[in-house]
């Protein structure tokens, strides 16, 4: 994939700098340290700490709940004391694998284009490193949430919910939730 100049050069001239604050990996305000993880996402933690889906994850917690139907779309990392169980003395402990959403902070891109979350790392330099890798890494979080996207709207039209258990939809299906 060849990423477009417009974007480097806009990550470049945010100026980020990662501080290592961690402050990302911790809850500021209501769900703002929530990280949803897709299904290769969640193998690759798995095969590198050796811990179990289940300890990994739970449910994306807004359920909808609806005609007996108890639902929600994907997972997100466990958190502990109100910060990622990963961030450990403010260090990133599954580093290699982290989710795209961690590699990519504090930059998102979708279809109306790159946004800018707040950190305290931006416009600490003029020009931010490591911009071609961020765009490239931007490009494949994006194809990889589209390919996610089209997988749930796929199994929605061809599945329907069950009632009176409380599911998770995700890329590879419809999956019970006993957590
Ligand atoms: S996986 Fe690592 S980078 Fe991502 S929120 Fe957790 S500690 Fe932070």
């Amino acid at each position: 994939m060849t990423h477009s100049l417009s974007l480097v050069g806009a990550i470049k001239e945010t100026g980020f700098s990662c501080t290592r604050c961690g402050t990302c990996c911790k809850e500021s305000e209501p769900g703002s340290n929530l990280v949803m993880v897709g299904p290769e996402e969640i193998s690759r933690i798995i095969e590198s700490s050796g811990l179990s889906f289940e300890d990994i994850v739970e449910p994306y917690p807004d359920r909808i709940q609806e005609g007996g139907k108890d639902y929600t779309f994907g997972w997100v990392l466990r958190r502990k004391n109100d910060q990622c169980m990963f961030l450990e003395r403010n260090r990133c402990i599954i580093y290699e694998v982290r989710p795209w959403i961690c590699r990519t902070y504090p930059f998102m891109l979708d279809n109306s284009g790159l946004s800018v979350h707040p950190c305290e790392g931006i416009r600490t330099v003029n020009h931010t490193e490591d911009a071609q890798e961020m765009a490239l890494n931007l490009e494949k979080r994006l194809e990889y949430e589209q390919d996610q996207d089209d997988k749930i709207l796929k199994i929605l039209s061809s599945h329907s919910i069950p009632a009176g258990k409380p599911v998770v939809i995700d890329a590879e299906g419809i999956k019970e939730y006993h957590g």
